[in-house]
Order: C-alpha cells, then sequence, then structure tokens
C-alpha cells in the first residue's frame, strides 16, 4: 500500500507513525511546501520554549523507519494536483492545518501597525515567507488581541530581554529588534472573563518568571459573574488554576522591571484607530451573557476606553482554507469528514486542525491521526482503497521540472542549523530564505 500525506507537521507525522504501526512496510510520502517538515513545531511554537519542540525527535524517529519518503518543496494543487495523488496513491490524508488566521471584522484592521500574530510568530520563526516583514518595535505600547496560548506566546516574545532571547532559535533579525524595542506596556485583550481564558496554566504562570517585566492584573477585572462561578464548580481545572494564578498576580506589587504585561479582560476591540498608522485601539467593556444553549458570551457595554497604541497583534484564532475538489465547511474552517474520512472521496482522508480545527496542542493529533488510520486501514482491509498507476512520485515530479527535497537534503539544513548553533550555545540558527534553503539542501553529505 502507497499513502500520500500532505502536509508535514505533528499530525502527518503522527499519521505516519500510526500507518507505521497499523500496517508493517506501508509506503509513506509526505508532501511538504517547503524546503523543512515539522510544521507548527519549527514555525509556531515559540523559540523560548525549547522542550515542545523536543517532539521533533519523535518525528525524525518516523522518517527513519523504512517506506517513510520526504518530499519537500511541494506544493499540491501547484507541482502535483490531488487528481495525480488519487491516481498514484491508494489512499491520501491532508494534514496541512489551518492555514490563515480569523479576522475581528473592525474598521481599522488593516491600519499598517495591526498585524496578524500568525505573521509575527513566522517571522521570529524564520518562516521564509515572513521575512521581508517589518515590525516597527519603537512606540510605547502593543496591544495582544486575544486569550489563547499564541497570545501569550506573542506577548511573552514582545517583553524577553536580549539576555532570555539570545540562547533561542529565533532569528537574529528578530533577537536585534525585539531587544532594542522600546516597548514599555504589552496589553492582552480578553473579550470575556479570567474563567473563560483559553490559555493554559504553565504558559499562564510562565508570564510572572519573566526577567524583564512585571505582570499586571486589576482585580477588579477578576470578580466572576455567578455563572463562571458555576461554570468552574462544576470542574474546567484549567479555568481554576488559572484563576489562582491570576488572583496571584493581582496581588503582586511590581517590581518596577522595564516592561509589564497588562492582562485585561471583558474587553473587546471595537475599532483601530490612526491616521495612516495605528495610533489607539478603541474597545468597550463587555458584560456577561448565558445565551439558551449555556454559553457564556460577552455582551457589549456602553462603557468604552481609549488604549494608545501603536502595534496591534490579532490572536483571535487559526481558520483553515479550502483544498480544491474537497468538501468544505466554511463555519468551521475545516474539510467535511466522518471521523477522518473524507465526505463523499473514497481514499481521501483528513487529520489535525484541518480535520478538528485549530484546537489542542501538539499531543492532541496523536489521538486525531490514529482515529484516521484506523478508518483507512479498515478501507484497506475491506478492499476500497486502489491505486491507477505505480508511477513513483519522484518520476512524476522529475518530468514536470519540479526540484524536491528528499529527507537527506533536509538533514543536510538540519545539521547546517545545528552546526552553527552549537557555536553560539543555541539549538539552531535558522535558515530564513527559500534560496538558502534550497541551495543548503542540495548540499546532501550529511557532516561527521
Ligand atoms: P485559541 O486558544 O482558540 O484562542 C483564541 C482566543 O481568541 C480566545 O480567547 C477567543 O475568545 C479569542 N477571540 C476569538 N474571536 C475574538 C474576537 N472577535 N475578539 C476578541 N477575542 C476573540 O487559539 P490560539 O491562541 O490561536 O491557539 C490555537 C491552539 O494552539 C490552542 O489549542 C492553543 O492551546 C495551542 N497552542 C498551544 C501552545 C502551548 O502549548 N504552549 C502555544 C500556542 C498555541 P473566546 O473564548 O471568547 O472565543
Amino acid at each position: 500500500m502507497r499513502v500520500a500525506i500532505v502536509g508535514s507537521g505533528p499530525a502527518g507525522f503522527y499519521t505516519a507513525s500510526a500507518l507505521q504501526a497499523g500496517a508493517p512496510g506501508v509506503g509513506v510520502d509526505m508532501l511538504e511546501r517547503l524546503p523543512t517538515p515539522w510544521g507548527l513545531v519549527r514555525l509556531g511554537v515559540a523559540p523560548d520554549h525549547p522542550n515542545i519542540k523536543a517532539v521533533s525527535r519523535a518525528f525524525e524517529k518516523i522518517a527513519r523507519v523504512d517506506g517513510f519518503r520526504f518530499f519537500g518543496n511541494v506544493e499540491v494543487g501547484r507541482d502535483v494536483s490531488h487528481d495525480d495523488l488519487a491516481r498514484l496513491y491508494d489512499a491520501v490524508v491532508y494534514t496541512v492545518g489551518a492555514q490563515t488566521d480569523r479576522r475581528l471584522g473592525i474598521p481599522g484592521e488593516d491600519l499598517p501597525g495591526s498585524w496578524a500574530a500568525t505573521e509575527f510568530v513566522a517571522w521570529y520563526n524564520a518562516h521564509p515567507d515572513f521575512q521581508h516583514l517589518e515590525f516597527d518595535l519603537s512606540g510605547a505600547r502593543a496591544v495582544v488581541v486575544g486569550n489563547g496560548n499564541v497570545a501569550l506566546d506573542v506577548a511573552r516574545m514582545l517583553a524577553l530581554t536580549a539576555e532570555e532571547l539570545a540562547p533561542t532559535d529565533a532569528t537574529d533579525e528578530s533577537i536585534a529588534g525585539l531587544s532594542a524595542a522600546r516597548l514599555g506596556e504589552i496589553v492582552v485583550l480578553g473579550r470575556r472573563g479570567p474563567a473563560q481564558a483559553s490559555f493554559t496554566a504553565p504558559e499562564l504562570a510562565e508570564l510572572g518568571e519573566l526577567a524583564g517585566a512585571d505582570v499586571a492584573v486589576d482585580p477588579a477585572e477578576l470578580e466572576l459573574d455567578a455563572a463562571s462561578v458555576a461554570a468552574l464548580e462544576e470542574g474546567r481545572e484549567t479555568a481554576r488554576r488559572n484563576l489562582e494564578i491570576l488572583r496571584g498576580f493581582a496581588s503582586r506589587p511590581p517590581a518596577g522591571k522595564p516592561r509589564t504585561v497588562r492582562l485585561r479582560f471583558c474587553v473587546s476591540p471595537v475599532q483601530i484607530l490612526g491616521e495612516g498608522r495605528v495610533e489607539a485601539v478603541e474597545v468597550v467593556r463587555n458584560r456577561l451573557e448565558t445565551d439558551a444553549s449555556g454559553a457564556i458570551r460577552a455582551v457589549p457595554t456602553e462603557e468604552i476606553e481609549l488604549i494608545p497604541a501603536s502595534l496591534v497583534f490579532r490572536s483571535v484564532g487559526y481558520h483553515g482554507v479550502p483544498l480544491p475538489g474537497l468538501p468544505f465547511d466554511e463555519r468551521r474552517g475545516t474539510i467535511a469528514h466522518a471521523g477522518g474520512r473524507v465526505v463523499d472521496c473514497p481514499g481521501v482522508y483528513v487529520a489535525g486542525w484541518i480535520k478538528r480545527g485549530p484546537s489542542g496542542v501538539i499531543g492532541t493529533n496523536k489521538k486525531d491521526a490514529a482515529e484516521t488510520v484506523e478508518l483507512l486501514l479498515a478501507d484497506a482491509e475491506g478492499g476500497l482503497l486502489g491505486r491507477e498507476s505505480d508511477e513513483p512520485l519522484e518520476d512524476f515530479l522529475r518530468e514536470r521540472g519540479v526540484d524536491f527535497v528528499e529527507y537527506a537534503g533536509w538533514e543536510s539544513i538540519d545539521d547546517h542549523e545545528r552546526s552553527r548553533g552549537s557555536e553560539q550555545g543555541r539549538p539552531r540558527v535558522k535558515l530564513a530564505t527559500w534560496d538558502g534553503l534550497l541551495e543548503r539542501a542540495r548540499q546532501l553529505q550529511r557532516r561527521g
């Protein structure tokens, strides 16, 4: 059996691993638009979280299993179509993640200085498509909209000192820019209350340990409405721990560090203001209301406030993009599927964020991928899978002049980055341009 996996992030690797376990000897070809694998583990996880990135060691093991092959610098839709893959493989699994950011839908959202958090994250993490962006960090205040872990990553990266940034694998340009930033305050806006924040507790607690930034919370904004109290009693452990940590922050006097990360609750941006660039964010105070379904929602009051700021990072979640020829659920931003089987498309499957939406941590994808692979293997067992052609993908790509990067090419990039990193006491110094990555991938010889 030959299976194509499109996308090389955690969901892609966990899919490969489940296939290898369930169908020993299976041929797995992993296609990736970039020359490098690992998806958000390389390009999303914050540079000061090396322990989270250590999961890449598991991905390396999966890549060493016989039958696994990597095809980087191959874009489905440009270099090979879905129909081609369906012809060349018994099954195709899309693990392409959620590739755009959700919009706020407010005036001023597109003013210079207002960024999707994903752009900033991709920039400091060396994504080759985002290195031309210029973040003006010379202002006094930045506003981060959203109460998820990405918002915390962005707030923390803005608050780190030069010493904290130096040993990371953030790009040299971003380390220089962030170290020289004049920001005094980073304000994080939650539209609902502290009990509804999506942060996970360890990430929230980390804000209290920054060398160069105090964390500030107004105790009045931690007062809970009756519905939140009831929800907490019903047992959202993460929310309870978050609240404990926030109360700790609120009772802590500032230590006089050069920056402050200020966590605000029950406030929504209404518009972003400025003459030609961001100068302020107008926010409205919300009250919480329980709707007919029992969900606690933010409802705007009349109370308006202006927060002067030169930078806005919109961190309100990701959104999947449709794949040509496959059914798409526009509201959820996912491919329409049942347990991972794409609706009305035999032999086509999904796993990860394009299947369940942009939620969960890296490990969540393991169970998710296993569920998809179980159905795929049941379909194979039931004689429902098959391919029209035995043509190897490399022949197909070479015939069309596609300059693909094999796993050995990625290893060449990896060796180079790690050896440059070890000279500087950093995990790696990433190559951040397409030319640099492709040139290094051509030098397939592994060091030592
Ligand atoms: P998220 O956890 O879904 O958070 C999105 C936040 O945006 C929520 O607080 C949401 O508030 C808010 N929001 C949505 N629309 C809004 C609007 N119009 N105005 C104001 N706020 C709005 O998403 P994420 O932070 O992008 O993270 C994605 C996933 O990656 C999560 O599962 C996260 O845990 C994971 N992740 C994990 C780590 C880590 O483990 N260290 C790091 C980064 C990301 P409501 O709740 O009110 O909708």
